[in-house]
Order: structure tokens, then C-alpha cells, then sequence
């Protein structure tokens, strides 16, 4: 799947994982390690970005991609340890993120997320720009261990914090945060790599909330923290402003024009993230008609 096809498909992924298409990409799909330092990686493959977090008695695992790469990524995490997954943590409830929990919960691993993650789960869900449904998910997929604000998670020798964040690109949003390390992984909250980030009016999301919620992470980091985003690269503090001011100016310029009584068709006919703005995310024309049309239904 190109990276152009992600950004108009964003939210609606799931669909793909199981056609014979998404699996002939999935053969081809190697997944890369990034190391942060203190025993914590990045994992990249085919859907949202992982983090190990590797204990002496086992590892804690963010997010697990799609279940085809179930077998790579346990290859890959072998690489690091020859200690079990013990927990996994989805940071929110998309396809790309949790496509893969049915196998590890094969494994007998817990699954750890936000209570309404299980929730919006169990119920399936409507994209607001496509339509697309995602079905009710099948119970080997839903989280077993939920938490309401925040939870510490434990290995030995290790112990992350992961805390719900206002409702943002979905409702059921986790950070984790990964104090010895200085990592966080963000889920989609943070989303780069040609992309903007999905705003999943459909699950409640709000770019308002987005935005708070990239404040705290920036509020709680120092100049050495690192972020794995839901999508993209490790990113520095001071990407991450950047990011935030993204963000900023884009929901900025569409909300003048909804505040100076544009409809949602006429904001995207103006097209106010053209230039600059669509320049610095580096993504194409159908990406910014999607974030305007996310924006404007989420500003008040
Ligand atoms: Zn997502």
C-alpha cells in the first residue's frame, strides 16, 4: 500500500487486512528496528508504528500492526530478546494498530488499552469521510485489561505509565509513556510521514483535543525526549513543535472560514491549507480536502 493510498484510506485499513492484495503486500513486508536507547525500540512494518520495551523477564509491546506480520514481528522482537511478549498496550482502536491482538492474545498475552477503546471495539465503528463500517470486533480481538485514566504497566525492571489523552484522534486515545527511556510513543495523535493526522470524527475525535494533547507531550518532554508517532519517524522535541504548529495554523485557517459562515463544501473549495501549510506536511491535495472536511466538523 503506497503512502498516498494511506492518507485517503486513513481509519478505514482494516478493510485491506484481510483481501488477497493486502496479504501479497504483507509477504513483502520487513519489519525495522530503531533502537532509542535503554533497552526501548521503535518497530516499523506495514500499519502504525510499534515500541518494544524490553524487561528482564519479558517485553511490553505498543500496538501490533496487522495479524500477517504477527509471526515477522515476533522474529523481529527475538532479535532483541529471548524473553515473551508479556503485555500488549493499544494506544487506540484502528485496524493498523490492533490488526495483530488475536494472535498475541493466542499467545496468552493481555491486552491493555482505554476503557472506551473496548467500548467503540466491541460496537464497530463508521468512518466519517468514507462510510466505511469496521464490524464489531470478535472478543479474541478486544482488550481484556482496561484501564479509565491512567495505568502503570509492568515487567520486571520495567515499568511504562499509559494514560488516556483527551479526546483526540479518536476517543480512546493512549500515550505511553516510557520515563527510563525518555520515549513516549504517542499513537496517532502524532502522525507524520506525508500524512496529516486522521481527526476520526466517526469515534468522537477532535482536532481541539489533538492539539492538547501534542501540548502535554511537549508540557512533559525535555529537550532529549524522544516520540515514536503513530505514523512516521522518531521525532525530537522540537519536530513535535513543529508539529504542534502545524496543527495550529491549520485548524486556525479553517475555522475563520467556518466562523465567516462558509459550509464545509465552500471551506474546501477555498482551499486554505494549499501552499504553505499542505507544504510543510508534505502531502497531496486529497489529504488537505480530508483534513479541512475532519477540522471543520470538529471546531465549534
Ligand atoms: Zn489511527
Amino acid at each position: 500500500m503506497n503512502r498516498i493510498t494511506t492518507v485517503a484510506l486513513s481509519g478505514a485499513v482494516t478493510l485491506l487486512a484481510g483481501s488477497a492484495m493486502a496479504q501479497a503486500n504483507m509477504d513483502a513486508v520487513q519489519i525495522k528496528a530503531t533502537d532509542l536507547g535503554h533497552k526501548t525500540w521503535m518497530l516499523q512494518g506495514n500499519g502504525g508504528n510499534m515500541t518494544a520495551i524490553v524487561g528482564d523477564d519479558g517485553i511490553i509491546l505498543v500496538d501490533t500492526e496487522y495479524a500477517p506480520l504477527h509471526a515477522k514481528i515476533k522474529a523481529a522482537l527475538a532479535q532483541l530478546s529471548d524473553k515473551p511478549v508479556k503485555y500488549v498496550i493499544n494506544t487506540h482502536l484502528h485496524g493498523d494498530h490492533t490488526g495483530g491482538n488475536q494472535a498475541f492474545w493466542l499467545d496468552g498475552v493481555p491486552i491493555v488499552a482505554q476503557e472506551n477503546l473496548k467500548a467503540d471495539m466491541a460496537a464497530g465503528t463508521t468512518n466519517a469521510l468514507t462510510g466505511a463500517k469496521t464490524p464489531p470486533a470478535p472478543a479474541a480481538y478486544l482488550p481484556k485489561m482496561t484501564y479509565k485514566d491512567s495505568t502503570p504497566v509492568k515487567v520486571k525492571g520495567r515499568t511504562v505509565q499509559v494514560m488516556h489523552m483527551p479526546t483526540s484522534h479518536t476517543n480512546g486515545d493512549s500515550a505511553v509513556w516510557i520515563a527510563d527511556a525518555n520515549v513516549v510513543a504517542t499513537g496517532d495523535i502524532v502522525s507524520t510521514g506525508m500524512r496529516y493526522p486522521n481527526v476520526d470524527v466517526g469515534d468522537k475525535g477532535d482536532i481541539d483535543g489533538i492539539i492538547k494533547s501534542v501540548d502535554t507531550y511537549l508540557a512533559r518532554a525535555n529537550a532529549k525526549t524522544k516520540f515514536v508517532p503513530g505514523h512516521g519517524d522518531v521525532m525530537t522535541k522540537a519536530q513535535l513543535a513543529d508539529y504542534r504548529n502545524l496543527l495550529g495554523d491549520a485548524r486556525a485557517a479553517v475555522k475563520a472560514l467556518k466562523v465567516a459562515g462558509k459550509t464545509e463544501d465552500e471551506a474546501v473549495a477555498a482551499k486554505p491549507l494549499a501552499g504553505d501549510i499542505q507544504g510543510r506536511a508534505g502531502v497531496n491535495d486529497m489529504a488537505s480536502v480530508n483534513f479541512v472536511r475532519l477540522i471543520y466538523r470538529s471546531v465549534s
